[in-house]
C-alpha cells in the first residue's frame, strides 16, 4: 500500500481499472475518512477492522467510485452537494447516463430491469453532503473539495493543500481519454477543470484509475496528450460528417469505444451521447438520426 503522510492509497483490482477505482484513506489521528469505495473490497474491510472508518466520502455518483458503499451500512456517507440533490433513483441515474435521451421511456424501463441492484443501493445509502471549496478538517488533515465539473456536473477533486496532494478521480489520464458522455457531462467544463487542476500548488496528483501517482510535471505532460484526444475526436467526427455519414452511422464506428463493444447497450448509449456533444461543439444539429443527411451546421 502506498502512503503519502497520513493519506493511504488503496488499490482496486486490476490497477483500479473500471469497474473499480482507487480509494484514499485519511488517517488523521482522531477521524478516519475513506474517499470513494471502488477499491478492493477485502482491503477496505480490513482497513475498517484494523483502524475503523468514521466517514465515507464519494467524489461523484458513478458506480465504480461508490460500489462498495454497501459494505459499510452503518457508516455515514457524503457526496458532493450537487449530486446529493440529484434524484439518485433508477429514473434519475438513467437520465444522467443518457438512457432517456437516446431510447426514451422504453429504454429506461428496460434498463431498470437490467441494472444491478447494488448500483442504486450504494447511492440510496448516502445520507449527507459536503460543500465545495470549503476547508474540512479530519483530525489534523485539511481537505478542500474542489468543484471540478465536466466528467459529471458535481464531481469534486479532494485537495490537501498542506500535503500538496490532489485526488484527481476521473481526470485519470488513461489512454481512453476524457469521459464526459453522460447528459451531465460537458466538454468545455472538462477542459476548464483540467486546467484548474494544473494550476494547483500540488506535488502529487493521484488518479482514480490505472496510472496512479504523478508529479506536477508528469501530470502536466500527460494532460496535454489527454486533452488532445478531445480534438482528435472532433476531427474524426467532422471528417465522417463531411463524407455524408448519418448520426446513426456515426454511432457504429467506434469513436469512443471499440466497435465490438457497441453491442452492449450502455456503451452504445454513451457512444451516442458523446458524439452528440462533439456535433454540438462543431456547430451541427442532429435533425433526424437515420436520414442520410442529418447534420445541419448552425
Ligand atoms: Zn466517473
Amino acid at each position: 500500500m502506498q502512503q503519502i503522510g497520513p493519506v493511504k492509497i488503496i488499490e482496486g483490482p486490476n490497477k483500479s481499472k473500471v469497474p473499480y477505482s482507487r480509494s484514499l484513506y485519511i488517517d488523521g489521528s482522531s477521524e478516519k475518512v475513506l474517499i470513494d469505495t471502488g477499491a478492493d473490497p477485502s482491503l477496505l474491510k480490513q482497513l475498517q477492522l484494523d483502524s475503523g472508518i468514521d466517514l465515507i466520502i464519494n467524489t461523484h455518483y458513478h458506480p465504480d467510485h461508490t460500489c462498495h458503499n454497501t459494505l459499510f451500512s452503518d457508516t455515514e456517507k457524503w457526496i458532493n452537494r450537487i449530486e446529493y440533490h440529484m434524484p439518485l433513483t433508477i429514473e434519475g441515474i438513467s437520465k444522467a447516463n443518457g438512457i432517456f435521451q437516446e431510447w426514451g421511456h422504453d429504454g429506461v424501463k428496460k434498463w431498470g430491469q437490467e441494472i444491478p441492484e447494488e448500483w442504486i443501493k450504494s447511492l440510496t445509502e448516502i445520507n449527507g453532503y459536503y460543500e465545495y471549496e470549503k476547508q474540512y478538517s479530519f483530525g489534523n488533515v485539511h481537505v478542500h473539495f474542489l468543484h471540478t465539473p465536466g466528467h459529471t456536473k458535481g464531481l469534486s477533486c479532494p485537495y490537501f493543500p498542506d500535503l500538496g496532494i490532489v485526488f484527481t478521480s476521473d481526470y485519470d489520464m488513461t489512454s481512453f481519454g476524457p469521459w464526459y458522455n453522460g447528459t451531465d457531462g460537458c466538454i468545455e467544463e472538462f477542459i476548464c477543470s483540467a486546467k484548474r487542476l494544473l494550476s494547483l500548488d500540488a506535488k502529487y496528483y493521484i488518479t482514480g484509475h490505472q496510472k496512479g501517482i504523478f508529479n506536477k510535471k508528469q501530470f502536466h505532460a500527460a494532460m496535454i496528450n489527454y486533452l488532445d484526444i478531445i480534438d482528435q475526436r472532433d476531427e474524426m467526427i467532422e471528417n465522417y460528417v463531411q463524407k455524408g455519414y448519418s448520426f446513426d452511422e456515426l454511432t457504429t464506428i467506434g469513436i469512443f469505444y471499440p466497435k465490438h463493444s457497441l453491442k452492449h447497450s450502455l456503451f452504445l448509449t454513451w457512444e451516442r451521447s458523446g458524439i452528440r456533444k462533439h456535433l454540438h461543439r462543431l456547430g451541427y444539429t442532429v435533425v433526424n438520426s437515420n436520414m442520410s443527411r442529418i447534420m445541419v451546421k448552425k
